[in-house]
C-alpha cells in the first residue's frame, strides 16, 4: 500500500482556532498513523482577507500543538505552496476547460443571483451550504447579449458548465457512500469571481492534484463542495483523493466554533496556560481515540494507532466543547 499524503490547507484570515486545529489534528493523525506525509499549503487566495502574519501565526500554533509537516510552505518539490503564487496553474486549468467548451461567463450580480435562486441548497440538512443554486441564467447568452453586458461595464465571473443530470458518487471515510447531483450542490459553479479572484473549488483541486494529495480530511460543512471537485478531477484528468468529512466542534450553545470564538484560538489557550498535550488529549478524547481526556502527544497517539485511522470511532453529528475550556483544559 502506498503511504497517504495529507495536507493542511488553512485560509490565513485569522488566528488558528480550535475548530481548525481539530481538522488539522485528524488530518495529521490519519497521515502519520500510516507513516504518510503532510503538506502545508496556505490558501491565501483572497488577497483582501489573507495576511502573512496569520500564516506565521498558524504555523507557530500548529507546531506548538505538535503537528508538523514535511513539505511547504516555502521551497519544496511542489512549490509554490501559497495559492496567491499559483495563478499560472489555475490559468492553465481554466484554459484546458475553456478549450473544451466547459466554461462560460456569468454576468449576474449578487442581487440578481439572490432573486433567481430562492432558498440556498443544502442549508437545511446541516451539512453545509453550497450557496444558492445557480439556475444557469447566463448559460445560453448570445454573443450579442454578452457584448451588451460588457458594454454596460459588467465584468463576468466564469462558471463551469456542469452536464445536466450529472451525479457524483464517492465513499466518504467517515460518512460512507455518498451520491449527489451537481444540481443539489449548487449547479454551475464559479471558477473565477468577477473581480478576478480564483474560486476555492478550482484552486483546491488544481493544488491537490499537482501536490499529489491522496487523503483530504476536512469539516463536513464542505461536503457539498466535494461533488463539484470530483467533476473537476474528471474534467482535468486527475485521480481524486480519499475524503474524510469530519463532524465539527461546536460551543455549548450549539454554534460551530469559528474565528469569532476568541477564547478558543490556540494562541488564547496557550496564553491561558493550557499545555499542548492537554489540548491534544482533549481532542483525542472527543475523537473517541482515548477513553479519558488526559494529556497526550500527537506523535505518541499516531504511533499507538499505527495503521489506518479508526474513523468509525468519531462521534456522529456535532461535537460540543464545554464553556470555559480555556480554564479546564490544563
Ligand atoms: N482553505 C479551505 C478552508 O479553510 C480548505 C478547505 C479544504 O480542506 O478543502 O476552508
Ligand atoms: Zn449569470
Amino acid at each position: 500500500m502506498k503511504k497517504p499524503v495529507g495536507r493542511f490547507a488553512p485560509s490565513p484570515t485569522g488566528l488558528l482556532h480550535l475548530g481548525n486545529a481539530w481538522s488539522f489534528f485528524l488530518a495529521w493523525l490519519a497521515a502519520r498513523a500510516e507513516g504518510g506525509r503532510i503538506i502545508l499549503r496556505h490558501e491565501d487566495i483572497d488577497p483582501a482577507r489573507s495576511r502573512k502574519e496569520w500564516m506565521d501565526a498558524i504555523e507557530r500554533d500548529l507546531l506548538w500543538l505538535g503537528l508538523d509537516w514535511d513539505e511547504g510552505p516555502d521551497d519544496g518539490p511542489h512549490a509554490p505552496y501559497r495559492q496567491s503564487r499559483s495563478s499560472g496553474f489555475y490559468e492553465s486549468a481554466l484554459e484546458s476547460l475553456k478549450a473544451r467548451g466547459f466554461v462560460y461567463p456569468c454576468y449576474c450580480t449578487r442581487k440578481e443571483l439572490r432573486t433567481l435562486a430562492g432558498a440556498p441548497h443544502g442549508a437545511a440538512d446541516g451539512l453545509g451550504d453550497a450557496g444558492a443554486a445557480y439556475p444557469g441564467a447566463c448559460r445560453n447568452l448570445t454573443e450579442k447579449e454578452r457584448a451588451q453586458k460588457e458594454a454596460e461595464g459588467r465584468r463576468p465571473a466564469l462558471r463551469l458548465l456542469c452536464p445536466d443530470g450529472d451525479t457524483e458518487s464517492f465513499t466518504d471515510l467517515v460518512l460512507g457512500p455518498q451520491r449527489l447531483t451537481l444540481k443539489e450542490c449548487g449547479g454551475d459553479f464559479a471558477l473565477r469571481r468577477s473581480d478576478g479572484v480564483w474560486a476555492y473549488q478550482l484552486a483546491v483541486v488544481v493544488d491537490d492534484m499537482r501536490m499529489e494529495v491522496t487523503q483530504v480530511v476536512r469539516g463536513e460543512d464542505i461536503l457539498l463542495s466535494t461533488p463539484r471537485q470530483l467533476l473537476l478531477y474528471r474534467f482535468l484528468g486527475g485521480t481524486p483523493p480519499a475524503f474524510a468529512h469530519i463532524p465539527l466542534l461546536h460551543d455549548a450553545r450549539g454554534e460551530r466554533l469559528a474565528k469569532r470564538h476568541k477564547s478558543l484560538s490556540i494562541a488564547a489557550l496557550r496564553e491561558a496556560g493550557c499545555s499542548p498535550e492537554a489540548v491534544a488529549g482533549r481532542l483525542a478524547h472527543l475523537a473517541g481515540l482515548q477513553e479519558r481526556p488526559g494529556p497526550v502527544r500527537p506523535a505518541a497517539l499516531a504511533e499507538r494507532i499505527g495503521g489506518p485511522f479508526p474513523w468509525h470511532l468519531l462521534p456522529k453529528g456535532r461535537i460540543l466543547v464545554p464553556d470555559g475550556a480555556e480554564r479546564i483544559w490544563k
